[in-house]
């Protein structure tokens, strides 16, 4: 393994100078479940560490019903599903937070640091983005807000500058009648890579049946996570029932482009992202009735 030096700043200011001065010989640390085995394996090479987990912003878990959550980049899975209001409010984080490894390592792992790790494969990142999740990025030059959906631009490549950092995820508050869900396919039962990841979101008018809002996003059957707009699109403003998701789930698994690998063929998760997407459907639409 090689030598690196390690710094943990107690500021957002200071670690932004220590990136800009080392540029991209330097790189954030929220739990190191990904940075460290990349480091070991000589896959990244780096002078300096600095740990995100001294700084308040990054470490912050905080709602309110106007702002919605802020969740710090580095905040550790486990808090997630030890939070009711969360559990309550924001089902689909919790679902991806239960996911991730095990338990040791949702004591350490982030959802900041699985999107910065920007794999195709990221359980938290459907998730995320079911949830309309806008991430909050600071660097030198001031600070920019860029939607999840639109953070990462291939595998492990993302729009952060050399100098700029991850602080936060700004998650709005569920509207009334709202219910989402993430769920993946393994073929394990756990501590494996999802073949494919689903995360959906329903928010359904006074009358209970209307879908008023939805979103469907699609994990490791692109480059990057998708957002299927259209998917959306064949939901809203009709009465839900099991023929309209068995629609949606129909458009978005024709928008799925994977390859095929050791994990799955190109055509089992193509049949997968249809499968995963009405399952994921039908679970918001229980959470959103309050089922
Ligand atoms: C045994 C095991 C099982 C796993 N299982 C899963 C799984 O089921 N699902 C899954 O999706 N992943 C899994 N992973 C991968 C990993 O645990 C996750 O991706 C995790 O969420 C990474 O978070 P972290 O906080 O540890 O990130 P880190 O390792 O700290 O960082 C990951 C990357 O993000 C960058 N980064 C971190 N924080 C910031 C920031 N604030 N700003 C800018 N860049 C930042 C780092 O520089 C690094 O490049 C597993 C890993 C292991 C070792």
């Amino acid at each position: 393994m090689q030598a690196f030096e390690y710094a943990a700043p107690k500021n957002l200011a200071e670690a932004l100078v220590l990136l800009e001065q080392k540029g991209t010989n330097a790189r954030i640390m929220s739990g190191g479940t990904d940075l460290i085995v990349q480091v070991r394996e000589n896959r990244r090479d780096l002078e300096l560490i600095v740990d995100g987990k001294k700084i308040p912003e990054l470490m912050e878990l905080s709602y309110d019903s106007s702002d919605g959550l802020t969740l710090g980049a580095s905040v550790p899975c486990y808090r997630f599903y030890e939070n009711e209001q969360i559990e309550k409010l924001y089902p689909g984080l919790v679902d991806a937070a239960s996911l991730i490894g095990g338990t040791a390592i949702q004591n350490r792992a982030s959802f900041g640091g699985n999107l910065c790790n920007s794999s195709p494969a990221a359980d938290s990142i459907p998730a995320l983005v079911a949830h309309s999740a806008v991430c909050l990025i600071a660097g030198s030059n001031g600070t920019r807000k860029v939607p999840v959906e639109d953070f990462c631009t291939g595998p492990g490549k993302n729009v952060l500058e050399p100098n700029e950092l991850l602080v936060s995820f700004l998650i709005p508050p569920p509207a009334k009648n709202f219910g989402a869900h993430y769920l993946r396919f393994i073929p394990r039962n756990e501590m494996d890579i999802a073949v494919v990841g689903c995360g959906a979101s329903l928010e359904l008018d006074d009358d209970n049946k209307t879908v008023k809002h939805a979103r469907i996003s699609l994990g490791a059957v692109a480059p990057t996570t998708l957002l299927v707009g259209e998917a959306a699109v064949e939901l809203e403003g009709k009465q839900i029932d099991n023929g309209l998701i068995e629609k949606a789930a129909a458009v978005a698994k024709a928008a799925a482009r994977p390859i095929s690998d050791m994990r799955g063929t190109k055509e089992y998760r193509v049949h997968l992202a249809g499968v995963l997407t009405r399952r994921a459907l039908q679970k918001s639409l229980e959470r959103a009735k309050g089922v």
